[in-house]
Formats: structure tokens, sequence, C-alpha cells
């Protein structure tokens, strides 16, 4: 198995949003913000190569959407889709399996593009799109709290265009790599666990979008079901820290990646460290 991880790109949201109840007195020590209370945000995917697969992992905001919505979302940096696959061997044809997290457009609009007569495509022409059939069902019946996240844009051509592949229940989709299944911050997150060189890593999408947020009570003001969340994350620390799991955040600007530890306050976040050394560390 071979897996690289890659910044699509950042961009800005509200930071009162992102720490929900936690006053920024506190988040504001640990994650910083801009004039403008705005806090940087990353869109990381990762490719995982197995088996013959080639298997994308949420894919980044896109270029569908105009200037308009870009100016609210304040994107800067990173490699963006296309050339950051191309910078780890990839064409978009290569792509085998694109796993959705889910479908606000953050993590799903680079998946399909318009093209020069306006109609939408598939970026990656030989892939199936795997969405779990929860989230499909949520996102094309939206409550108007989510509904500017989903856009139909990014949703309806996937099925269209013959590309959807509904997942049904948690389970393996190819060997190494399964699918968990969330509904905290929106009805049917997958969370992929990968297994890598004897170890567990986490892409953790919405789940835990910072290393900020795993203290229990730091969850996203955008969750449809906090106290849910709340479940989910003492559940699934609880085991992520005695199988000692490799967390990928997808969002924090300042790590790629973490471990977790005990600590008197509770399980916390070891020290961010990048994509790199993780690999590096694995691979000696
Ligand atoms: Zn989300």
């Amino acid at each position: 198995m071979k897996i690289s991880q890659f910044n699509i790109s950042n961009f800005k949201v509200d930071g009162g949003a992102m720490f929900g109840v936690v006053p920024k007195t506190m988040w504001g020590k640990v994650y910083p913000s801009d004039e403008n209370n705005l806090i940087p945000l990353s869109l990381k995917s990762l490719v995982v190569e197995a088996n013959g697969r080639v298997v994308l992992i949420d894919n980044g905001i896109g270029s569908k959407q105009d200037a308009k919505f870009m100016s609210h979302v304040y994107a800067f940096g990173g490699e963006g889709l296309l050339p950051g696959l191309a910078a780890r061997g990839y064409r978009p044809e290569d792509v085998t399996d694109v796993i959705l997290t889910h479908l606000h457009f953050d993590h799903c609009g680079g998946g399909i593009f318009r093209d020069s007569h306006g109609k939408f495509q598939l970026t990656f022409p030989n892939a199936l799109y795997h969405v779990s059939a929860a989230q499909w069902e949520w996102a094309t019946h939206p409550n108007s709290r989510e509904d500017d996240s989903f856009l139909p844009e990014n949703i309806l051509p996937m099925k269209e265009l013959g590309a959807l592949h509904l997942i049904e229940s948690e389970g393996e989709l190819i060997p190494g790599l399964s699918l968990r299944i969330f509904n905290g911050h929106t009805r049917g997150q997958l969370i992929p666990l990968i297994s890598y060189r004897g170890k567990t890593l986490v892409f953790c999408a919405d789940l835990f979008p910072f290393t900020a947020q795993i203290p229990l009570p730091w969850i996203m003001s955008y969750d449809v079901e906090p106290l849910k969340t709340l479940q989910e994350k003492e559940q699934f620390l609880n085991e992520a820290l005695r199988g000692n799991y490799i967390l990928l955040y997808e969002h924090d600007y300042f790590a790629d990646c973490s471990r977790l530890q005990l600590t008197a306050k509770g399980i916390r976040a070891t020290e961010g460290f990048s994509f790199q050394q993780l690999l590096k560390e694995l691979n000696e």
C-alpha cells in the first residue's frame, strides 16, 4: 500500500463557528484568528493506492463556484487538486475510487467540473464515487440549516453521470481500508480507517477537524446533532487511544497528524506533526 497526502487549498471561516460553545478566550489560545475573527483551514486529501486501486478521499471546493461565492471562503495557497495529484504521480483517469466523507461543499466540490460547453463532467472519469446512503438522502433533501453547504451542482451530477455508489453500512471498501459511519456533524459521515504498516490511520474529516477539537465539548456550531457528536467522539477517542491510532486532519492548518495521549484532563492530541514525518517514521 502507498499513501500520499496533499493540501488542495486553504480557506477561512469564522472562528466562533468552528468552536461552538467554547469562548474565544479559550480557543484563541490554541488556534489563531485574524482581525475579522477568521481562522485558516486546510483542505487535505489522502490518496491510498492498494490492490490495483487508487482511492482519493475528499477533493476540496472545486472550480465551479463564482467569484461571489469564493469571496466568502477566502481561498488561498495549496497545491490545487489535479496538480497535487500529478505531483504524486496520478492522472485523473488513474483514480478508481473517490470516497466522499460527506457532501458539504468543501469536501466534494472537486469531483465535478463544468466543461467548455457548460456541462457537468466527472473530474475522475473512471472512478466510482462513494457516499453513504444516509448522507445522500440527507443532502438531497436538505434541512435549511445545512442547505448552504449542499450545492446541487456538486451532488446531482454524480448520479446523473453514473458514478455514484451508495455505501449502506460500515465495513471494508478494499483490503486495508474500511469505512465507519458517524452522524453528529451531518447524517452519514464516512470516516476512513487505513491499516498501514501495522498502524491504524484515521482520516478525521469533520469528526475532528483540528487537533484542538479532541477535547469532548469542543464541537463545531455546524454540527446538526452536537450531543450525538459528543457521544461519538467519546466512544471513538477511547477506541483510538487503546489502538494507538494516528489521526490525519483534513482541516488543521497547523498539523497534518497527531497521536492521542491520556492526560489528567482526559484524552488529548499529542503535538501535531507533518505527514512527511509520519511516513518517515512508519517506513523506517
Ligand atoms: Zn462538514
